[in-house]
Formats: structure tokens, sequence, C-alpha cells
């Protein structure tokens, strides 16, 4: 059955709804459904919808189509820990790439970070860009809630939103000693996980010591040195295999 996050304001308390736009037109075009399909619609908040499409409405330059809900339940696929992904705004489309695989694993919210070493940053129009690629990842991957993907912030904003609940960790190249698996034993009840992972420059020693001094504890991924875009979805798979989760 095909999926779609959808506003939960689109969702009447009569159980009916319209659709129009670019979800009408994949719908109604693109997937050629016609009255009685059903589809499955979520609200991103964690409840989900089987629906009824009724007729479609295709004028030249506009496609709607209205239908009815059968069913309304608790949309499941989500991981019992709820990792945010402090990335590092990274060039061209790797951020992108980031975004994608990370939310086909499980990452429940994004947080781009301007450290030291970012080459060029994000824009307004890139949020809209990001949310619509997570949105396309969330409904492929199956998964019952739509991480969000929040405004650029600045490192040390990172660090204060990265100690304010649940466990921050810090991916750092140069960490010798601490391993991401040994950082995780002992927490298997941690409920939230806030893992910074670098840009292509990766962090600075002054940022790795600002974060120590913040409460972020820095762990290493291995010996072998990681693309950004490979470190952000690695080191949340682990994280949610090594806490039951994959
Ligand atoms: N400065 C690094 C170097 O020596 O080439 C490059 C940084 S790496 C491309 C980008 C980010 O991925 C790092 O800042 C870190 O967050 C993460 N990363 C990559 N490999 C890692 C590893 N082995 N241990 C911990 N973090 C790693």
């Amino acid at each position: 059955m095909h999926r779609f996050f959808v506003s939960p304001s689109l969702i009447t308390v009569e159980k009916s709804f319209r659709l129009e736009g670019e979800i009408a037109h994949q719908l109604g075009r693109v997937l050629r459904l016609g009255p009685g399909a059903q589809i499955l619609l979520l609200d991103g908040t964690g409840k989900e919808y089987v629906a009824e499409l009724g007729q479609f409405q295709m004028q030249k330059n506009s496609t709607s189509v209205e239908g009815r809900i059968l069913e309304e339940r608790i949309a499941g696929n989500e991981p019992k820990t709820h990792v945010t992904l402090f990335q590092s705004l990274l060039k061209g489309e790797k951020f992108d790439y980031v975004l994608q695989k990370a939310t086909e694993i499980g990452v429940s919210a994004f947080v781009p970070v301007l450290s030291e070493r970012v080459i060029g940053g994000g824009s307004p129009n890139k949020l809209e860009r990001w949310r619509k690629i997570v949105r396309e990842a969330a409904e492929q991957s199956r998964r019952g809630l739509l991480p969000i993907v929040a405004e650029p912030i600045i490192f040390e904003q990172a660090l204060k939103q990265a100690t304010n609940e649940g466990l921050g960790l810090l991916a750092w190249e140069d960490e010798k000693t601490l391993s991401l698996k040994k950082a995780l034993q002992g927490s298997n009840q941690v409920q939230r996980v806030n893992l910074l992972i670098g840009p292509e420059g990766g962090y600075s020693s002054a940022e790795a010591e600002q974060a120590r001094q913040a409460g972020v504890i820095s762990v290493s991924l291995g010996p072998r040195i990681l693309r950004a875009e490979t470190a952000g979805p690695t080191a949340t798979a682990l994280i949610l295999y090594e806490l039951g989760d994959m």
C-alpha cells in the first residue's frame, strides 16, 4: 500500500480528506490510482490512516482527490531510542545523502551544525529540499514518524542541545581510547542519543575540548577514517544495533 506523510490538519473529524497538489498528481497521474484504491496516510506524529480514494478532479494544471478514512491506528516501525544527528554541514549532495540514509536507518531528528571547518552553509531553500528528501526517505522506508530537520545552529548551541537530555556523543577522529561500543555499554536504558558528526575537515582539538567541557563524550568509530557522509549513517546504525533497535 502506498504511504504518504500529510499534515495532521488534513484529516477531518468526519474521517474524510481532500488531497491536492503534488500528492494528488502522484496518485492520479503517476500511480494512476482510481476511486476505491486504498493508501496509507501518516500524520507524522505517530498515527496512520488506511484511506480509500474517491473521485479525482483532473484539470489541466491541477489534480485533486477526496476520500474517506477507513481505519486509524498507531504507526509502528519506530526505534525505541530517539537518535538526534547533529551533522556538520557538508558540501554538495553529501548532506542530502546523510539525510536519506540516516532516515532509512532510523534517525528521529536532524540538526545541521555550523562547526569550525564547515565550508559553505545552509540556506532557507535548502531546508525545504532537505525536508522533502527526509519525507520521501521516510515514506520509502515505512517510517511511522517523520524525522524533524531543524534550522542550522552553531557548534556551541549543538553542545548545549546535545547535553540537554540523553547521552551526548561526539564522533572524533582523533579519539584513541573510548570506542562507541564502550560508551554505549551500560546505557541500554538510554532513550535518547545525541550524536555529533563533523564536516569533511573534521573537528579541531579545541572543539573536542569544548565538547568535553560541555559533557559531550568523544568516541572513536575505529582506526579507519570514514568520510563525513559515511560516519553519520554508520554511527547511527551502530547505536541502534547496540541498543537493540536493528
Ligand atoms: N580530520 C579527518 C581526517 O583525519 O581525515 C577527517 C574528518 S572525517 C572525514 C569527518 C567526521 O567523521 C569526523 O569529524 C568525525 O565526526 C567522523 N569520523 C570519521 N572517521 C571517524 C573515526 N574513525 N572515529 C571517530 N569519528 C570519525
